[in-house]
């Protein structure tokens, strides 16, 4: 039976940072662990099995582990990773190995999403989209609290194409909106733009609320995309909500309000997500415990 004492150990895999932490059944976090992401195949598996050894102790209970990619959380497979060489690898037999305990994998954008659906308690009812915009742009979809997988692999929302000539994906496609309005695509415009390497999201926000036009320009180089993609998926399912999470979802979130009104078509339920970059480590605890069907209110970090 659980207790108020029992903790799962969360670890969130992004493209460029891992972060582990132990999360409590209310979703508190505490040990928060962040180091750069191993991308090769063994340094990946070495460094999740040494994460989870720092965090456990005689209150863990579960592992949970969000991966950036096309995760089947059905069976619990790996079928590919974008940025990182973990294609097909077994991480939760790995883990379950290593250490006793149950594991479930699933997407990172699903995790994040389990973790918001969890602090909006009766908010997520209906249909609630998450888009998560970092290194890449992931995906997820909840329907009245309860992840929607489709046949599984669900949620790739970075690879609707937004323009046929555009550049080229790891799909194997061109002009995936995640080679537009990504972190990645983010640090492309501002090197072709001759803005120093590093130069922030926020500054350019507030450059473009100064009236600098060279910001202005390339945070609708930036946004519109996105736009042109979320627009896509209104059309198709009409959601209640879409939450944009992610290390740059609320710089997203203000680029898009910048932009000229769309047509009344397709509006744009957007919001930033409340959770920020903690969102993946904290739904990845909380699906580790069980079932993110039984949806109660957690306090916001
Ligand atoms: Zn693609």
């Amino acid at each position: 039976m659980r207790t108020r004492a029992d903790t799962a150990i969360g670890v969130d895999v992004g493209g460029t940072r891992i972060r582990a932490a132990r999360i409590t059944p209310d979703g508190e976090l505490a040990d928060r662990i962040a180091e750069p992401v191993r991308r090769d195949r063994d340094g990946f598996a070495d460094q999740v099995s040494r994460l989870v050894d720092a965090l456990r102790n005689d209150t863990s209970v579960a592992v949970g582990i969000g991966i950036p990619g096309r995760v089947d959380g059905a069976v619990q497979q790996i079928r590919s990773a974008g940025y990182l060489d973990i294609a097909g690898l077994d991480i939760a037999a790995r883990l379950r190995d290593q250490t006793g305990l149950p594991v479930r994998i699933e997407n990172d954008a699903t995790m994040a999403l389990i973790a918001e659906g969890r602090v909006r308690g009766d908010g997520c009812k209906g249909l609630i989209l998450m888009v998560t915009i970092g290194t890449g742009i992931g995906g997820a979809m909840l329907q009245d609290g309860v992840p929607w997988y489709g046949g599984g692999l669900s949620g790739q929302f970075g690879h609707i194409v937004v323009s046929g000539d555009g550049p080229q994906c790891n799909c194997g496609r061109r002009g995936c909106v995640e080679t537009f309005s990504s972190g990645t695509a983010l640090g492309a415009l501002i090197a072709e733009a001759g803005l120093p390497a590093g130069t922030r999201a926020g500054e350019l926000l507030a450059r473009a609320d100064a009236g600098d036009a060279r910001a202005s320009a390339l945070l609708e180089a930036w946004a519109a995309p996105l736009r042109r993609a979320l627009e896509t998926l209104v059309a198709v399912v009409d959601p209640r909500l879409i939450l944009l999470g992610g290390g740059l979802g609320h710089e997203m979130a203000m680029a898009l309000s910048r932009l000229s009104s769309a047509g009344a078509w397709f509006p744009l339920p957007v919001e930033a997500a409340r959770l920020g970059d903690d969102a993946g480590v904290i739904g990845a605890g909380l699906a580790a415990f069980g079932s993110p069907a039984s949806l109660r209110p957690v306090r916001s970090a």
